[in-house]
């Protein structure tokens, strides 16, 4: 009997785990549960697409659905994995119910932490990972006059540049005295700091800063809209 394989999540990991489950094992059965609607894109290059330094988001995906299908991997789109039982070798499938396995492969990736403060469960919050969300929040910013990112992290910075692209009025908020501060001294930073500063880009030297680069002129589009990002 073929041996069953089942991967959690649809990311980097996952994809590469079945992928090389199947090559390995030709005959297995390969599962993968994502409860996004595609895989195997780069996250990496959404802030690019929005910064128009890449000029749209199909360049990220690096196959289709067909190609995963052709190699034999049984890809289950937008099904969350509720549970799993290592016990009765089980995983608990929403709208599937409990599936068996042979092996169990879990790659479910980062999610984002709560921040914490009021007003979470606004809208206009912008959480970047999946790409679907990342297309339409792209024509989203079409209309967006200025934007908050969250944490200096280096998605964070990439975001920054990336609406500084946009001509959007971006403001950086962190903690830390200089932008990535828990992985660089400010030295390292500068030169990022530098190319902000060139698009107009101000901020206060203080312990919990901001930043801002200066729009480009525009005449109609919406306010007050927070652009949340964070790596894992
Ligand atoms: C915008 C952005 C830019 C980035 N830029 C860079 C970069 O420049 N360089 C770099 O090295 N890294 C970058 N990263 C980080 C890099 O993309 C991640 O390290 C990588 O995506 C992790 O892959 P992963 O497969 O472990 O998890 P993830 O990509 O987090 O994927 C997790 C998967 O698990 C699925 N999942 C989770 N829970 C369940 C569940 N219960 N049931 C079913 N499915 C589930 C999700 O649907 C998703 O498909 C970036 C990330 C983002 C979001």
């Amino acid at each position: 009997m073929a041996q069953r394989i089942v991967v959690i999540g649809g990311g980097a990991a996952s994809i590469g785990a079945a992928g090389a489950a199947k090559g390995a094992d030709p005959s297995a059965d390969v599962r993968v549960y994502t409860e996004f609607e595609d895989v195997g894109y780069s996250p990496c290059g959404i802030p690019y697409v929005h910064g128009r330094e890449i000029p749209d988001f199909e360049r990220l995906f690096l196959a289709t659905k067909q190609t995963y299908e052709n190699a034999g991997i049984d890809i289950h789109y937008e099904t969350r994995v509720t549970g799993f039982s290592p016990g009765k070798k089980t995983v608990t499938v929403a709208g599937e119910g409990e599936v068996g396995y042979d092996k169990l492969i879990v790659a479910t990736g980062f999610d984002y932490a709560d921040p914490g403060v009021p007003g979470t469960d606004l809208g206009n919050l912008y959480y970047v990972k999946n790409i679907r969300r990342a297309i339409e929040w792209d024509k989203v910013l079409d209309g967006v006059k200025s934007a908050v990112v969250v944490e200096a992290s280096p998605l964070g910075l990439e975001m920054v540049t990336a609406l500084c692209h946009r001509g959007i009025e971006t403001h950086l908020v962190d903690p830390g005295a200089w932008a990535l501060s828990v992985a660089t001294d400010p030295d390292i930073i500068a030169p990022v700091q530098d190319s902000w500063r060139e698009k107009g880009a101000t901020w206060p030297a203080a312990s919990s800063w901001t930043s801002g680069c200066t729009p480009r002129p525009r005449t109609s589009g919406r306010r007050a809209t927070a652009s949340r990002s964070r790596t894992a």
